[in-house]
């Protein structure tokens, strides 16, 4: 009796021993010695050769064809090394825990049963990536519909009083006999994009190669080796924060993700995952580029722990969330900005990503060059011209004098809201006469600004007449509060989109 099509080697020595009219117990004992113990472990995994071999003798399949029914011929196709000891990249653990198992690793579609003349557990619904039936497009289930017991098709027949096994008993629940084929299929939505991915998965491991960024035949462990890689970097505990702000995909289900590895999470949460990655290597690298960019995810976060990062996807990680940023010129940077803004969006590194296919890298100014300093007053002079309520121009012509006095003479917010005419005297001892077609440098400069303004604008805003300080406000009609020079300073670099420029007044007086 051959294995099916994809078998799983478990699966296979219950239908052997119950065609042959045995428990399985009873076969393997006959078979494998009293003290065989095989099914106190994860026999998919461990099976010893020896015992394959006498398999092989009574059933007529060849030990090649047996040893592909194992979980460990997947090595160099799905992992590069088997480790049946420990936790095996890509396999779902069972827990085997005497002969019962403990948490639920094999998986079973119930369509794909009913629709078998001779049902019979598949070697995919051993391993993480199989969370639905692609050609059925269900959800896969990993415990009894009914009793909700984790299966454990080996013990099926432990119950059953009949000598001889009836057929179909490898595919009912142990503890209560549930038939999983009469499982009643609960309503639930699937998408189309997982389902062509997890098929694309399955592909691969089946042929061996994948066509996969830009590669026409790539190397199916290279694939999954990357795959892994990519999961660790999305599930990273900072990465999943970064994600909160994806307006694309969801994390919900990733919030509980096991540290230790992927396959430890439970059926819902892999599905969920694998629904994620669908969309993020959709094109691959564009939607994963496009995530990185609008959640800011960091290199560091993403390469995860591992060491085994394939070119597929070291290459993207390096180049799109390195830390080593290659700074965008100026000129550029305008006029890519002054393009975003031309479309009348607001301007961030993500849009101009988005719309010109550009990144840019520059540092928000911490200090502010003369160059910036002319911008912003100049921009403040536009405003004004612009104006035609009085007192609103004052208000603009108070805020252009008190940022260029106060940059000048490298006032704080606080020196800015108590300065007097006298204490302008005793920081700046010369004058000259005041400018306007060039912004004021010197203190000497600054002093005439500060004057000018005494005499001809400091009334418009009606202040007290027992008010000392130079700068006042409107509304209270005394001198400015220490906080509103500062939201006076940021409401004028935004409004004026100079997008670099750090908008705390502390980075215009370093
Ligand atoms: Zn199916
Ligand atoms: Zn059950």
């Amino acid at each position: 009796m051959q294995p099916k099509e994809d078998e799983l080697l478990s699966s296979w020595i219950i239908r052997l021993a119950h065609a042959h009219g045995y428990k399985v117990q009873t076969m393997c004992s006959m078979l494998l010695g009293s003290d065989a113990a095989i099914w106190n472990r994860d026999v998919d995994q461990l099976a010893p050769i020896e015992d394959l071999q006498r398999l092989s003798t009574i059933s007529g399949a060849s030990i090649e064809r047996i040893e592909k029914t194992t979980l460990r011929s997947l090595e160099g196709d799905l992992f590069e090394k088997h480790t049946p000891h420990g936790i095996c990249r890509w396999i779902v653990p069972i827990g085997v825990f005497h002969r019962s198992r403990r948490r639920p690793g094999l998986m079973f579609c119930p369509q794909c049963l009913k629709e078998d003349p001779e049902p019979y557990f598949r070697r995919t619904w051993r391993l993480a990536f199989a969370t639905i039936c692609a050609k059925h497009g269900c959800y896969l289930l990993d415990t009894c519909p009914n009793c909700n017991s984790p299966l454990a098709p080996h013990r099926s027949d432990m119950q059953s009083r009949t000598v001889f096994p009836k057929t179909g008993l490898n595919v009912c629940c142990w503890k209560c006999g549930f038939d999983y084929r009469k499982t009643i299929e609960q309503p639930h939505f699937l998408e189309e994009l997982h389902v062509r991915f997890q098929e694309k998965l399955e592909h691969a491991l089946n042929v061996g190669y994948v066509e996969w960024a830009n590669s026409p035949n790539m190397h199916s462990l290279v694939f999954f080796e990357g795959l892994r890689a990519l999961i660790a970097g999305l599930t990273s505990r900072q990465t999943r924060n970064r994600l909160k702000r994806s307006t694309n995909i969801s994390i919900a289900e990733l919030s509980n993700f096991p540290e230790n590895g992927f396959e430890f999470a439970n059926l819902p949460s892999r599905r969920e995952l694998f629904c994620i990655l669908a969309k993020v290597t959709e094109r691959w690298p564009k939607s994963f580029v496009d995530l990185i960019h609008e959640c800011d995810l960091r290199y560091a976060d993403l390469k995860g722990d591992s060491h085994r990062r394939p070119f597929w996807y070291e290459d993207v990680i390096h180049l799109e969330a390195s830390a080593k940023r290659i700074s965008t010129s100026d000129t550029e940077f305008n006029s890519i900005s002054n393009a975003v803004r031309a479309r009348n969006v607001k301007f961030s590194a993500f849009k101009a990503k988005q719309l010109f296919d550009r990144k840019l890298h520059w540092q928000p100014v911490t200090s502010v060059s003369d160059e910036t300093y002319d911008e912003l007053l100049i921009s403040i002079d536009h405003e004004i011209a612009r104006t035609l309520d009085s007192k609103d121009r004052a208000v603009l012509i108070r805020d252009k004098i008190m940022f260029a006095v106060g940059r000048v003479l490298k006032l704080t917010q606080n020196d800015l809201a108590c300065l007097t005419i006298d204490k302008v005297h005793q920081l700046v001892s010369n004058t000259e006469t005041a400018d306007f077609y060039n912004n004021a440098k010197t203190p000497a400069q600054a002093r005439a600004w500060v004057e000018w303004y005494w005499q001809n604008i400091r009334h418009q805003l009606e202040p007290n007449d027992a008010v000392m300080q130079v700068f006042t406000s409107v509304q209270r009609k005394k001198g400015i509060k220490r906080t509103t020079v500062g939201a006076r300073f940021r409401r004028a670099v935004n409004a004026n989109l100079l997008d670099r420029m750090n908008t705390e007044y502390k980075a215009w007086i370093k």
